[in-house]
C-alpha cells in the first residue's frame, strides 16, 4: 500500500470544524465532528494529520455504538491512526475529535501574519494556505483532492476581529467573551480548498455580479488600493460565468490581500488569498507591469472557481488541469477585458519561460506521476502553468475558439462538485470537436520537450522537419542522476500555420505535422514563408538561410508575436550552439527601430544573459553594444509621456530607460535618471508610473552609498506593495561590497519578510556584482535560511545559482548541493543545475568570439 495514500474503507462527507484561535498564545483549539461512511468492518481509521496534537477521539458507526479510539500520529507520512476495541458497523457513522495546534509562521497550515498598523504599531492577524497538502496541520482531515467532502466552519475569535471563511456568515453570537462566527455549508469539495483569516479587517463594500457579492478584503488602512482589483475581480467574474456557461459555484466571493503570504495567491473557493502585491495596487501610481500583474492572478484565481474548485484533479499529477486552465482562462478574461493590454503577445513571454526549461534533458512530462507530497510541491513550475496553458492556447486555435468552448462546459457540467482526469477532457473536448484528441494531445502532455521545426526551400518545395529541441548535446552528468530513463518518442502531432506570401498576397494554410518531415509545393511566386503564423505554437523554428533572409526582408510585415518568436527562437538555437552567436548579434541590429514591448523584452534578456557570462574584458563592448541596440528606440520614444500614447509604450519606455542605465551603463542616462528622480521627489516634477521604477533602478545601479540609506528608508515608509517592492529590489542593485553585505543580511535578519527575502537573495545571485558574494553567503547561511524561510524559500532562491555562470562557481555549486545533499523534490535541482551548465558552455564556445565582435568599433 501506498504510505502517502489513505485507504477507501472509511470515507468523510461533511466536516462540523469549530476553531478557536488565539492570536496572544499564537494557538487555536479545535472540535470536529466529520460525517464517515464506513465501508468495510475496520478496527483502524486513517486520516491526515501534522503538528496537531489530538486529545480525544470518539467514533460512533451506523449501529450507534460510541466507542473512545487511541489516536496515534506518524511524522513521516503525515498520517493519524485511530484504533478502536470493536469492528465498526459499516454505514453511516461519525468520528468526534478535540485538538491543538500553533499559529506557525512558516506561511502554510494555519499561520500567523505580522503588519504595522497606519500608527506604526505591530499587529498579528491568521490566515491558512493549505494546497497542496497543508489543511492536515489545521485540522486532522482526509487531505487527498478527491476526497471531497461539506465543510461547516464556526470561528471562535476575540470580538474586535473580523473572520472570514470560504461561505457566508449566517451567525454571530457571543460566548462569555468571545464571539462565535458561524458560515454557511459550503458546496461539496477539497480540503486543500478550505480557508479561514482572522484579524482586523476591512472590506470594500460589496458589487453584486447577479446573486454573488464581491468583496476586496485588507489590512486598516489600504482600502484605498482595492478599486483596481475589484473591477477585474467582478469583470473576470462576469466573464467566467459567460465563458464556461455556469453560474459561480459559492455564495459570495472574497478577495483577500495578506501582509504575508508564501505564493502569489490561493484559490480557496469564495475566500481567495493574495500577496499584497498581487491585489492592492494604487492605479494611478503603477505601472502597466504592475497592473497587469494584479489583473493577471486576479483573474487566474477566480477561474479556478470552475477548474480547480468545482472540478477538481483527482491526484496531484493532475494539477495541470487545474494550473493550466487557469492560466489559459486568466489571458482570454484579462484579454478580453483590457485588449488595448495586448496579453497574448505579453504570454509569449510565459510561453518562452516555459520552453526554456522544457528544452533541457531534465524536464519533465507536463503530467506526471506523484507520490509524495513533495513531489506534488514540485508541480507547480512553469511546465504545468506555462507549457500546460500554451498547449491549451494551440488546442483551442487547432479546434477553433467556440468548438473548444463547447467542450470545456460539457467537462465542467459532467464532472461539477467531482473529480476528473485528463482523459476525461479529451473525451469531452472530443465530443464537442468530433475529432481524436488524446491523439494530438498525449505527446505534448505525457512525454517530455517539445520540437524543433527546422523549415527549408527544396526544389521549390516546402519541406519541415520535426527534431526535439535540447540546448545540449547530452544530458548533464552530475552525482544525483539516477538510471538512464526511457529514451521518449521525439516526435509530435505538430499543428503548424503557416503564412505563405506569393506576389503581394497572404494566405494562411494549416499542416499537421506528424511525421519527421512533410513536404508541400510552394504557390507560384512565392516570396516568403512564415512558421508558426500566429505565433501560437509551442515549437521553435529554425529556417535555413534562404528563408531567414527573405523573412527579414519582411520583418515589418510579421506581427508582435512573430517577431517576438522569430528572435526567441534565434537565441535559443545560439545558446544550443545551432547558431553562431556573431550572427545573433547582427540579427539584433536589426531591431533598432522595434517598438513592442515584448521584443524587447527576449533582446533585453538575452544581452542581460551576456553580460552575466561575458568574461570581464569584454563587458564595456558589450555595454557599447547595449547602447547601439537601445538608444535609437529611446531617442525615438523620448523621456517625456506624450498624451495619446497608449499604455504598453509607456511601459517600453521605462523598460528602455532601464535597460540603457543599468545594462548599457550608459553615463548620460544615469545623470538624466538621478535628476528627473530628485525633481519627483521633492514635488516637482511629475513622472510617468511606468518609468518611475526605472529611475530607482538606475539610480541605484549608478550607486550613489548615500542613495542606500535614502532608498531604505523609502521601503520601510512605502504606502503602497509595489513602490515597497521597487525600493526592496533597488537595495541589490549597488555594487558596494559593504552593501551588498547589508542587504544580504537583512534576508535573514527578520528587516525583509520571509515572503520576499529568497527572492532578494535569488537576484543578488544573478546579478554580476554580487554573485560571488550572495553565494559565499548563501552556503553559510543555508540552515538559517531554511529554518526561517516558507516551504519553497530555498527552492525559489536556490533557481539564482543559474546566474553563477562561470567555471569555479559551477563547480562550487556542485560541490555545495552534493555534499549536503540538498533535494527540492521532482527534478528541480537537476534542472538548474542543467540551466548553469548551457550558459557555462556558451561562455566556454562563444566567450572569445563575444570578446572580438564587441571590441570590432564597426560591427556593432
Ligand atoms: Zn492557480
Amino acid at each position: 500500500m501506498d504510505p502517502y495514500r489513505l485507504p477507501r474503507t472509511v470515507v468523510p462527507s461533511r466536516y462540523d470544524l469549530r476553531l478557536e484561535p488565539d492570536l496572544s498564545t499564537l494557538t487555536f483549539r479545535g472540535v470536529e465532528t466529520v460525517a464517515i461512511t464506513v465501508h468495510e468492518p475496520v478496527r483502524e481509521i486513517f486520516f491526515n494529520a501534522i503538528e496537531l496534537a489530538i486529545d480525544e477521539a470518539v467514533v460512533v458507526d451506523a449501529r450507534g455504538r460510541e466507542q473512545r479510539a487511541t489516536a496515534t500520529l506518524d511524522e513521516t507520512t503525515e498520517r493519524g491512526r485511530l484504533e478502536v476495541a470493536e469492528p465498526l458497523a459499516p454505514g453511516a457513522g461519525q468520528l468526534r475529535l478535540t485538538f491543538r495546534g500553533t499559529l506557525n509562521d512558516k506561511l502554510r497550515g494555519f499561520y500567523r501574519s505580522v503588519y504595522k498598523d497606519p500608527t506604526g504599531v505591530s499587529r498579528t492577524m491568521a490566515a491558512t494556505q493549505f494546497e497542496a497538502t497543508d489543511a492536515r496541520r489545521a485540522f486532522p482531515c482526509w487531505d487527498e483532492p478527491a476526497f471531497k467532502a461539506v465543510f461547516a466552519v464556526t470561528l471562535v475569535i476575540d470580538p474586535a476581529l473580523t473572520a472570514v471563511s470560504n461561505t457566508c456568515v449566517v451567525s454571530e453570537t457571543r460566548e462569555g467573551a468571545r464571539k462565535a462566527v458561524r458560515f454557511a455549508d459550503s458546496i461539496v469539495m477539497s480540503t486543500y480548498l478550505v480557508a479561514f483569516v482572522v484579524g482586523e479587517l476591512e472590506a470594500t463594500d460589496p458589487i453584486a455580479v447577479g446573486p454573488t457579492p464581491v468583496r476586496v478584503w485588507c489590512v486598516p488602512g489600504k482600502r484605498r488600493l482595492a478599486a483596481f482589483g475589484h473591477e477585474i475581480a467582478v469583470a473576470s467574474l462576469k466573464f467566467f460565468e459567460e465563458y464556461y456557461g455556469l453560474p459561480y459555484p459559492g455564495d459570495k466571493l472574497d478577495f483577500l490581500a495578506i501582509p504575508d503570504f508564501a505564493a502569489g495567491a490561493m484559490e480557496n473557493l469564495g475566500a481567495i488569498t493574495f500577496r499584497e502585491t498581487a491585489l492592492l495596487v494604487d492605479e494611478s501610481a503603477a505601472s502597466h507591469a504592475e497592473l497587469q500583474r494584479v489583473a493577471d492572478v486576479v483573474a487566474h484565481e477566480n477561474a479556478h472557481m470552475w477548474f480547480g474548485d468545482l472540478v477538481t484533479m483527482t491526484w496531484w499529477n493532475g494539477i495541470w488541469l487545474n494550473e493550466a486552465f487557469a492560466t489559459f482562462m486568466e489571458m482570454l478574461a484579462v484579454d478580453a477585458w483590457k485588449p488595448q493590454w495586448q496579453r497574448w503577445v505579453a504570454f509569449g513571454v510565459s510561453r518562452g519561460a516555459a520552453m526554456s526549461v522544457d528544452g533541457l534533458h531534465s524536464t519533465r512530462p507536463i503530467e506526471f506521476p506523484v507520490t509524495a507530497p513533495r513531489e506534488a510541491d514540485a508541480m507547480f513550475d512553469v511546465l504545468t502553468y506555462e507549457k500546460g496553458a500554451s498547449v491549451l492556447r494551440m488546442l483551442e486555435q487547432y479546434l477553433g475558439p467556440e468548438t473548444f468552448r463547447a467542450g470545456v462546459h460539457g467537462y465542467l457540467t459532467a464532472h461539477r462538485f467531482g473529480n476528473a482526469d485528463t482523459g476525461d477532457l479529451w473525451a469531452a473536448l472530443g465530443r464537442a470537436s468530433g475529432q481524436p484528441i488524446p491523439a494530438v494531445m498525449d505527446g505534448w502532455i505525457f512525454a517530455p520537450g517539445y520540437p524543433l521545426v527546422s523549415a527549408a526551400i527544396e526544389r521549390g518545395e516546402l519541406v519541415l522537419r520535426q527534431q526535439r529541441f535540447t540546448y545540449l548535446r547530452e544530458p548533464l552528468r552530475w552525482w544525483g542522476a539516477g538510471a538512464a530513463g526511457a529514451s521518449t518518442p521525439a516526435r509530435w502531432q505538430v499543428p503548424v500555420q503557416l503564412r505563405l506570401s506569393a506576389g503581394g498576397r497572404d494566405t494562411v494554410e494549416r499542416v499537421l505535422l506528424s511525421e519527421a518531415e512533410v513536404r508541400r509545393p510552394l504557390p507560384a511566386g512565392c516570396d516568403s514563408v512564415v512558421v508558426n503564423e500566429g505565433g501560437h505554437g509551442f515549437y521553435r523554428v529554425r529556417y535555413d538561410a534562404e528563408l531567414l533572409g527573405r523573412v527579414l526582408s519582411r520583418l515589418p510585415a510579421l506581427a508582435a508575436i512573430e517577431r517576438y518568436n522569430l528572435v526567441n527562437d534565434a537565441w535559443a538555437v545560439t545558446l544550443a550552439g545551432l547558431m553562431p552567436l556573431t550572427d545573433y548579434l547582427d540579427l539584433t541590429a536589426r531591431f533598432r527601430d522595434e517598438r513592442d514591448k515584448n521584443v524587447w523584452t527576449i533582446l533585453i534578456g538575452s544581452l542581460a544573459m551576456l553580460n552575466r557570462l561575458a568574461t570581464p574584458d569584454a563587458r564595456p563592448g558589450l555595454e557599447a553594444l547595449v547602447r547601439d541596440r537601445v538608444t535609437p528606440a529611446l531617442t525615438a520614444l523620448g523621456w517625456d509621456a506624450r498624451t495619446a500614447e497608449d499604455e504598453l509604450t509607456r511601459q517600453l519606455r521605462g523598460d528602455l530607460i532601464r535597460a540603457l542605465g543599468t545594462l548599457g551603463n550608459d553615463r548620460r542616462v544615469q545623470t538624466e535618471a538621478a535628476t528627473r528622480y530628485d525633481a519627483h521627489v521633492r514635488g516637482g516634477a511629475a513622472v510617468d508610473p511606468n518609468v518611475l521604477p526605472a529611475l530607482i533602478a538606475v539610480v541605484a545601479h549608478a550607486g550613489e552609498p548615500a542613495r542606500y540609506t535614502e532608498f531604505l528608508e523609502r521601503f520601510r515608509a512605502a504606502t503602497t506593495p509595489q513602490e515597497e517592492q521597487r525600493y526592496l529590489y533597488a537595495l541589490t542593485a549597488f555594487p558596494q561590497r559593504d552593501l551588498v553585505a547589508q542587504t544580504l543580511d537583512r534576508t535573514i535578519n527578520g528587516e525583509i519578510r520571509t515572503q520576499d527575502a529568497p527572492f532578494v537573495v535569488r537576484t543578488l545571485l544573478m546579478t554580476v556584482h554580487a554573485r560571488e558574494q550572495a553565494w559565499e553567503f548563501v552556503t553559510r547561511q543555508w540552515d538559517t535560511m531554511d529554518r526561517l524561510y516558507p516551504k519553497h524559500g530555498t527552492r525559489r532562491m536556490a533557481e539564482g545559482v543559474t546566474g553563477l555562470m562561470m567555471p569555479e562557481l559551477e563547480a562550487a555549486v556542485h560541490r555545495f548541493f552534493q555534499e549536503r545533499r540538498i533535494e527540492f523534490g521532482g527534478k528541480v535541482l537537476e534542472q538548474y543545475l542543467e540551466q548553469l551548465r548551457v550558459a557555462v558552455a556558451m561562455r566556454e564556445r562563444e566567450g572569445a568570439a563575444l570578446a572580438a565582435y564587441v571590441a570590432r568599433p564597426g560591427a556593432r
